[in-house]
């Protein structure tokens, strides 16, 4: 589908790319992706139909602009044109005006169309005070040069509200909780600590609280931001000498403070300290603060005592992956609204195929009414199994932490005892730390135990192997790839 005339750097990233991703996934998700235009900063895309275009934008996109970039210094903004084939598919009936998707990075939404991306801080959420009275609005950060011009920006994402998130048993201590936050005022539990694995709904739940505030009381100044954005912009505070403006927006001028991803400050001591004052700060005037992160706040290292127990003043609510019929649940909501056709039994196949995460759980629909709208397909039982065979899979029992180990020394050409042993060279302390990952991933084995199991390493050192892992995985499609590799040995 690549025309002759498409620009000459589009082409040539394009190359490059391909070199790292697997060919079938190129000519699913890159292939059909179409550079209209690149003017200056601007990159004119545009795609098949709007499940290709979340694929692309979630999984391709910030590489391919890193490819873009070398190419040129300009910060790109990459523009969908809105063109889809006018004969809607027969299962997938395109949404009318696609949104971003619920992406490991965050898409700025200014318009519905237009998607920007700045290349070099892809995850980092911007922070988005919410307006009063309106629907919540994107302002940018009262530091106007240079570091934020080029910030990627994030409002709250229109469709995490309270509304479309399912609740059962696995989350509902966490609803609870947010729903608290959103209605209780002055607050009754401060701070909301929300914890749990990846793709659980935390970050879903924590703009559900910003919404709701938003609409009950107009005028609550609610600031949403993740801990990694916090610390660039304090950082950046410092540098251009305007911690009067910083400390002034966080500790006097918001009601509301929703921190995600706080793990983040781990191991940051000026940021920590700054934070704990901000809290003290809100805190002592009753201002509501919700926080996420991906761990427990005793189970997250390198981060000063006098913190750690102020995120446990308040209410902690953990959330386990979903039960089978919450992921029944979730997945018929994301098909409704996504005007995807979704049978029943086709629901239960995903559903009691992926089992630990409900981005995935999305994910395989998306693929699922990618796949059926290209091959003008419906989505049954069928087309269902052969499409998602390889990419997710029923365990007969649970995985355990030996299964991750042989699976990754025999994907890498070692040995088990490799893994478990104390050397630290490249070759065994890659693979070693994408069995790490796996093995939290995939067992319930807590960071102490995981240590004991890879040969007696100290629950800090796994801890920041999964981390490693899993933040790598978000820029380098290489990696993804192996480790979907060993995950499909794994789970057949
Ligand atoms: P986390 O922040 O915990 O990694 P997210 O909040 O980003 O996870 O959730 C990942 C995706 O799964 C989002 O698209 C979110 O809307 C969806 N999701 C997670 N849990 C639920 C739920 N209980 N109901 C509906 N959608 C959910
Ligand atoms: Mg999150």
């Amino acid at each position: 589908m690549h025309k002759t005339t498409e620009p000459r750097q589009w082409t040539r990233a394009l190359q490059r790319l391909s070199e790292r991703i697997a060919p079938q996934n190129y000519d699913m998700w890159l292939r059909p992706i179409e550079c209209v235009a690149i003017e200056g900063s601007r990159v004119r895309l545009r795609a098949p139909n709007p499940y290709v275009r979340l694929w692309f934008e979630s999984n391709y996109l910030p590489s391919i602009l890193d490819e873009l970039k070398s190419d040129s210094d300009d910060s790109l903004h990459v523009e969908f044109e809105e063109e889809y084939a006018a004969e809607p598919p027969p299962a997938a009936k395109p949404p009318p005006a696609p949104e971003p998707p619920p992406a490991q990075f965050e898409l700025a939404t200014g318009t519905q169309s237009i998607a920007s991306v700045e290349v070099a801080r892809g995850s980092s959420a911007g922070p988005a005070v919410v307006a009063p009275a309106k629907a919540p609005q994107l302002q940018t950060s009262s530091a106007e040069d240079d570091a934020y011009q080029t910030a990627p920006t994030a409002s709250l994402n229109p469709r995490y509200t309270f509304n479309s998130f399912v609740s059962g048993p696995s989350n509902q201590l966490a609803f609870a909780a947010s729903q608290a936050a959103a209605s209780t005022y002055p607050p009754k539990y401060n701070p909301i600590f929300i914890c749990g694995g990846v793709g659980l709904g935390k970050t879903h739940l924590l703009h559900a609280v910003g919404h709701e505030i938003s609409a009950r009381r107009p005028n609550a100044r609610i600031l949403y931001l993740s801990g990694e954005r916090f610390m660039n912009e304090y950082i950046h505070a410092i540098r251009t000498t305007r911690m009067h403006e910083f400390r002034k927006r966080y500790r006097e001028s918001c009601d509301v403070l929703l921190v995600d991803d706080v793990q983040f400050l781990a191991g940051k001591d000026g940021t920590q300290d700054e934070f704990f004052h901000t809290f003290n700060a809100l805190h002592d005037g009753h201002r509501q603060i919700v926080l996420t992160a991906d761990r427990k706040p005793h189970e997250i290292s390198d981060i000063a005592d006098r913190l750690r127990t102020r995120f446990a003043w308040g209410l902690m609510a953990d959330i386990e992956p979903p039960e089978l019929e919450v992921r029944v649940a979730i997945l018929r909501k994301k098909a409704a609204a996504e005007q995807i056709l979704l049978p029943d039994d086709v629901a239960l196949y995903i559903a009691t195929a992926i089992k630990s995460n409900v981005r995935e759980l999305e994910g395989a629909l998306i693929r699922l009414a990618a796949y059926a709208s290209l091959s003008n397909r419906p989505i049954d039982a069928d087309f269902a199994r052969e499409t998602l065979e390889g990419s997710i899979t029923r365990p007969q029992e649970p995985i355990t932490v030996d299964a991750v180990l042989k699976s990754v020394a025999s994907y890498y050409g070692l040995k088990v005892s490799d893994l478990k042993s104390p050397r630290r060279h490249k070759s065994i302390a890659g693979p070693r730390a994408v069995a790490m990952y796996l093995a939290r991933r995939h067992t319930k084995q807590s960071y102490p135990d995981l240590g004991r199991s890879f040969g007696g390493k100290h629950h800090t050192t796994v801890i920041s192997a999964v981390d490693k892992t899993d933040k790598r995985l978000k820029t380098d499609p290489t990696l993804r790839g192996e480790i979907h590799a060993i995950e499909s040995m794994l789970l057949h």
